[in-house]
């Protein structure tokens, strides 16, 4: 099964706009998992207690299952057997945080989309006051970290991070927000039009314009279990998000370029003057040598690698490669008829 199996048919929006008028709001909520075995009950848990008391709105929800070696699947799949408002969509490996994200927007029917992290640290009952943003006319609904609890690392290093972002592209990406969202039924629409490989979703969403609006909340600790980020996709992520938005980096070696241009240029003038002025030394420029060669062959590099990363990423979009592969999507009955 490929992303376009799965995928409601391009009609399915506008009867759920008919439909709108006569029932109550569905909200869908996807949910990525990998590896969370031993948190992701009392997630599912949480979640359902938080939304329970309201009876204006319906609910489904959409676990990812991006190729977890744990027990993931399983307890999963006995919470679509008690409960039909789940469904999952079970990857035919790990296919990363982002995709699954996409993955699951494709799946979500709901007339909100809200996306969020299954570890707990996306606290269920704030998902809630995003649907109220949203019935307050939000077409787009930022969750941002007040504060967090992650390691001091990881903390200055993603406060660094989105400063940097933000200032090196143009578009006006929200300070300290992660994928925690939510997302009408038209933008989730539209986002699923965006089928670039290396993706950063939150920028793309930013990007897309809208009525957007943010709600603060305190992120709270993982609940269980160890991060699945460790620092390589942190890295994959971080660069991702600047060249989706940016070609400052190549701008970058440009500028670079005119910098060691005027440093060899008084290069260039003092090797001449002492060979002209000091002939006796000039033998001995052994260390200005080295010092010149390695400093050339590091920024020619450095330069090549970035040049490099924007090719990868030419190279990859042009294979043109489904962005994820299914095994099966289970559950979800209630939602079908
Ligand atoms: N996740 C995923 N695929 C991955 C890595 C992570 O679906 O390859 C999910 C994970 O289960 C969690 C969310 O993405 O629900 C965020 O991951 P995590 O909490 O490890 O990241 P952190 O909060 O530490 O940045
Ligand atoms: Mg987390």
């Amino acid at each position: 099964m490929t992303q376009q199996d799965i995928r409601p048919p391009a009609s399915a929006p506008l009867a759920l706009a008919e439909q709108a008028a006569e029932r109550r709001p569905l909200i869908s909520y996807v949910l990525p998992v990998y590896n969370e075995q031993d948190g992701i009950a009392a997630f599912h848990q949480e979640l359902t207690a938080a939304f329970d008391g309201r009876a204006d709105l319906d609910f489904e929800m959409v676990y990812v299952n991006d190729g977890s070696a744990d027990g993931s699947l399983a307890i999963l799949k006995d919470l679509a057997e008690r409960d039909d408002r789940v469904r999952i969509v079970d990857f035919a490996r790990n296919f990363g945080h982002q995709i699954a994200i996409t993955a699951g927007l494709d799946v979500a029917r709901g007339d909100a989309v809200i996306v969020m992290d299954t570890d707990l640290q996306d606290p269920p009952r704030v998902s809630l006051e995003l649907v109220d943003a949203w019935r307050e006319g939000a077409e787009i609904v930022h969750a941002r970290r007040r504060s967090r609890q992650d390691t001091f690392f990881k903390r200055t290093t993603a406060h660094l991070y989105y400063r940097v972002l933000r200032s090196s592209t143009e578009v006006d990406i929200p300070l300290d927000t992660g994928d925690f969202r939510l997302l009408d039924r038209r933008v989730a629409d539209e986002l699923g039009k965006y089928r670039e490989k290396s993706r950063f979703v939150r920028g793309i969403v930013a990007s897309m314009g809208y009525r957007q609006t943010e709600v603060s909340f305190d992120r709270d600790e993982r609940f269980a279990g160890e991060t699945k980020y460790p620092l390589r996709k942190m890295a994959k992520l971080a660069i991702d998000g600047v060249t989706s938005f940016s070609t400052v980096p190549l701008k970058m070696i440009t500028r670079l370029g005119f910098l060691v241009l005027a440093l060899s240029l008084a290069g260039i003038v003092y090797a001449l003057a002492m060979k002209f002025f000091r002939p006796e030394i000039t033998v001995s420029g052994w260390t200005m040598l080295m010092v010149v060669v390695l400093f050339l062959g590091g920024v020619q590099m450095l330069s090549l690698g970035v040049i490099g990363t924007y090719v990868g990423r030419i190279y990859s979009e042009t294979q043109g490669r489904p962005l994820y592969l299914v095994r099966e999507v289970i559950g979800g009955s209630k939602a079908d008829d």
